[in-house]
């Protein structure tokens, strides 16, 4: 992948750190970024996921003496994109998933498969099915872990692949593995007629190029589908730890990073749906192209001004649960 030379990055100085703060933003290379909030991350006792990942980002990624360590979420006043900075590089990512790797799938091996699976199928399968263009199709589901709505693809006669840096147990053994990131498997077994992207470009440094590298992987008339959280609203202000989630999207920037990378919108919409939670969560639902949409209406694309507003999804919200969106949307409206 060509990282680096694309973008401006400052390297700490500081106990020879990979972290990288940016100057310009990871999205549309604005340079007039602003500080929107600052936190300060400390070693907890316990061990929770949040104690752990905030241990390996101190000892193992900013390796902070003093046990602390202090992460910006930056703005861009352009694209009105939010991300934290600094930046982990590729490498610090490569840490992380190896330190996580065995939690994780201790985790789900407990767990069995994530609750409420089958509602999410219900509302992703016919959506999916009307993204490909034929039978035997392909379909890349990258960042997939067990490839759970894959299956109902393969079912409909095509054939579906996981890329991801965890080789997570799948329970249905049609679905072929290809490593991590884009490996020359994940090359060499397409072009796909459609990629599935959810829940994954929050959690990397280079949101555009991985776009653009998974765009170029697609047919001619081949789609992508992206599921974010609705990063732009509550979550980028009530941050725990600094290695989950890097990136906030609203459906603005969201838009703007599939355009920079070579690709064109065809729906974009805001929606509380399941994903691997007990309750359904605020999540922007992209599908772009290699070619323009002439169905596609640009004045429904939300703000994230708009979408930054504490009180934009607070109605859906109370309905799902009442007692923390509320008690986060009042913080974030009094701070
Ligand atoms: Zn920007």
């Amino acid at each position: 992948m060509r990282w680096c030379s694309l973008l401006e990055v400052i390297p700490l100085a500081t106990n020879d750190s990979l972290l990288e703060r940016f100057t310009q933003c990871p999205v549309c290379k604005d340079d007039h970024l602003q500080t929107q909030k600052q936190f300060t991350f400390r070693k907890s006792a316990g061990n929770d996921r949040t104690a752990e990942l905030n241990r390996i980002y101190l000892d193992l990624i900013a390796r902070a003496p003093d046990g602390q360590a202090t992460v910006d979420v930056s703005r861009c006043p352009a694209c009105s994109f939010l991300f934290t900075n600094p930046r982990l590089s590729p490498a610090d990512l490569d840490r992380k998933y190896a330190e996580i790797a065995a939690f994780d799938l201790a985790h789900r091996r407990k767990r069995g498969r994530p609750p409420h699976l089958e509602e999410r199928r219900r509302r992703t399968t016919p959506f999916l099915l009307d993204l490909l263009p034929h039978s035997a199709a392909s379909v890349l589901d990258y960042g997939g872990a067990e490839g759970f709505l894959l299956s109902p693809l393969i079912d409909a006669g095509h054939r579906g692949y996981v890329a991801d840096y965890i080789d997570y147990e799948r329970e249905d053994d049609r679905i072929r593995y290809l490593g991590q990131q884009l490996s020359e498997e994940v090359a060499n077994r397409g072009p796909y007629d459609l990629i599935l992207l959810l829940h994954t470009l929050e959690h990397v440094t280079h949101p555009v190029e991985l776009l653009q590298s998974l765009g170029e992987l697609l047919t001619p008339t081949g789609k992508i589908y992206v599921e974010v959280p609705l990063g732009a609203w509550l979550e980028w202000a009530h941050l725990r730890e600094p290695l989950t989630h890097l990136n906030f999207f609203s459906e603005e920037s969201v838009v703007k990073a599939a355009e920079r990378a070579g690709l064109h919108p065809h729906h974009v919409s805001t929606d509380w749906q399941y994903v691997t939670q007990p309750e359904k969560t605020p999540c922007i639902n992209l599908v772009a192209g290699r070619t323009p949409s002439p169905d596609f209406d640009r004045s429904a694309i939300r703000s994230g001004k708009q979408q930054m507003n504490p009180l934009h999804q607070l109605w859906p919200a109370l309905g799902v649960n009442p007692r923390y969106y509320g008690k986060i949307a009042l913080k974030s409206l009094l701070s």
